[in-house]
């Protein structure tokens, strides 16, 4: 079973600061052109992103804006 990730940003802690996308591996985040109240531009997970859920953008958010959160497939 292949584990797929979903990554949510919480757009108003966000500050923009882009550590995220600089620190994932698979390079699965991208700033938007939307900004949040503060006027921050944030990311977003990429349509075709291929996160494997290594927690980097989780653990190095200054602002403790990203979660990641694993799908899990039901049986049957
Ligand atoms: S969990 Fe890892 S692979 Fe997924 S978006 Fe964050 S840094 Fe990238
Ligand atoms: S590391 Fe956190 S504060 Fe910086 S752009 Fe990413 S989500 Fe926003």
């Amino acid at each position: 079973m292949t584990a797929e990730f979903v990554v949510e940003i919480d757009e108003k802690r966000c500050k923009g600061c882009a550590i995220c996308v600089a620190v994932c591996p698979k390079q699965c985040l991208a700033i938007q052109d939307n900004y949040n109240p503060s006027g921050y531009f944030y990311p977003a997970l990429k349509p075709d992103a291929d996160c494997t859920g290594c927690g980097a953008c989780v653990k190095l958010c200054p602002d403790f804006a990203v979660t990641v959160y694993e799908l899990l497939e039901q049986a049957g």
